[in-house]
């Protein structure tokens, strides 16, 4: 292969989450298409983590780049203080309707970690504007809310936060709820319930910490008795949303429904960067007066920006089509069987599975940890194999595509085995 794009590369950029003086070089892609992406030599790729879990429909859907395409014929972006356009309009009203009653409101921002600051200045402020000082914020341990500062400060404290740990407010972490500690969580936050602004939390799967996950009975109990305390929740469904957990969005499983949610990844299916939290009409409400001051001073140069909220409209109307819920459920099932399989695996533990997400630890000595060398020999591996993972230390996963057929799970299956058996 040509390393000219390798060489270049390393000369001008810098990579997120890595190591530059021991990574070895970046993989030039020149092209995706469907569940594939195309290095130089046009060796393929499956790419079976959807590119950090945002790709739903696969790479360059042509439905996708023809909308946007059109979009950017006609308007590409436009102020969104004072000013307003039909792919913004039509957007929020097509989410909100498949949203709880409860979301009557869509606040635009550019990311996962902007949609979570959004809703965190929402909650703060919500209580300031009533007049009442809240400045607790409660969130589950080994949580991931994203890298800018808000987000990370409701994140579990980690190697990740350590050198920002003086800067980042105070935040209380909760165990994630369980049927055994119910009772014990909700005793803790009895104590202080009229100081927490807010509570945040990933519903069924706390991605970065290592696809870990929980069942939703314990977590409606929990969302019940913040009701109760009149505690502001907001709902991480970041990762969640948009058919990964098997159904539309998390909260379908939960029987409790949140006051303000967050959205990005799959919100434009993977092809741009959109952010969006919703919220109820009550959080809404404490916003509006005749005192300028209580405005929410909250924007970004490119909120709502034309293009991608085409590109979000274009990828809800596949994900609803039946053909793409056909998919989703083959996915889940076929999920479902290749569990059974990795579970008699001497080298695996721990597996599990939430719809179209499944995961499995590998035995190691050293235990979890994001450094573990075992993930980038396991990587290694995979990639030549053709395929993309992305371990979380010795933790292995697939998201993959909704467009993923039986075959190409088939292949990753059997690929998955195959290097499972080459190690050690
Ligand atoms: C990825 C992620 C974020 C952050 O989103 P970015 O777009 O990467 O900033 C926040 N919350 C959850 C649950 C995520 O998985």
């Amino acid at each position: 292969m040509n390393d000219e794009l390798k060489r270049r590369d390393r000369a001008v950029n810098w990579h997120p989450y890595t190591q530059m003086k021991t990574a070895g070089d970046a993989l030039p892609i020149v092209k995706g298409k469907g569940v594939y992406l195309y290095d130089e030599t046009g060796k393929k790729y499956i790419d079976a983590v959807s590119s950090w879990w945002v790709t739903l429909h696969g790479h360059a859907h042509p439905y996708i780049a023809q909308r946007v395409g059109e979009q950017l014929n006609t308007l590409e972006q436009v102020i969104f203080a004072g000013f307003t356009h039909e792919p913004a309009i039509k957007l929020s009203e097509n989410l909100l309707n498949l949203l709880p009653e409860k979301q009557q409101k869509v606040f635009y921002s550019d990311n996962g970690s902007t949609a979570v600051e959004v809703a965190l200045k929402m909650c703060i402020q919500y209580a300031y504007n009533r007049g009442t000082k809240k400045s607790r914020v409660l969130a589950l341990k080994n949580a991931y809310h994203g890298d800018t500062f808000g987000a990370m400060a409701v994140s579990g404290r980690s190697i990740w936060t350590q050198p920002f740990g003086d800067m980042l407010f105070d935040v209380t972490f909760i165990d994630t709820p369980s049927t055994q500690n119910l009772e014990n969580l909700k005793s803790q936050i009895d104590h202080f319930a009229d100081e927490i602004a807010c509570f945040i939390y990933e519903p069924l799967v706390q991605g970065a910490a290592g696809m870990l996950m929980y069942p939703p009975e314990p977590l409606s109990e929990l969302m019940k008795f913040c009701r109760e305390k009149k505690i502001v929740m907001i709902q991480d469904e970041i990762f969640t949303g948009f058919g990964r957990t098997g159904k539309l969005f998390a909260t379908q499983y939960l029987a409790e429904q949140p006051d303000i949610m967050c959205f990005s990844k799959g919100l434009t299916g993977g092809t741009m960067p959109l952010g969006i939290t919703t919220c109820s009409d009550e959080i809404y409400q404490a916003f509006l007066s005749d005192d300028k001051y209580k405005t929410l001073f909250h924007g970004h140069s490119f909120t709502a920006n034309p293009l991608a909220c085409t590109a979000a409209l274009a990828s809800l109307e596949l994900l609803l089509k039946e053909e793409t819920q056909q998919s989703i459920r083959q996915i889940v099932k076929e999920h479902e069987s290749f569990a059974k399989t990795l579970e008699k695996h001497p080298l695996v533990q721990c597996v599990r599975q939430t719809g179209t997400i499944l995961a499995w630890e590998l035995k190691t000595e050293n235990k979890t940890s994001y450094f573990n060398e075992v993930g980038r020999r396991v990587y290694d591996a995979f990639l030549r194999k053709g395929i993309l993972t992305r371990p979380l230390g010795n933790v292995l996963y697939l998201v993959p595509p909704y467009c993923t057929t039986k075959d190409e799970l088939r292949f990753v299956y059997d690929n998955t085995i195959e290097v499972l058996n080459d190690f050690e």
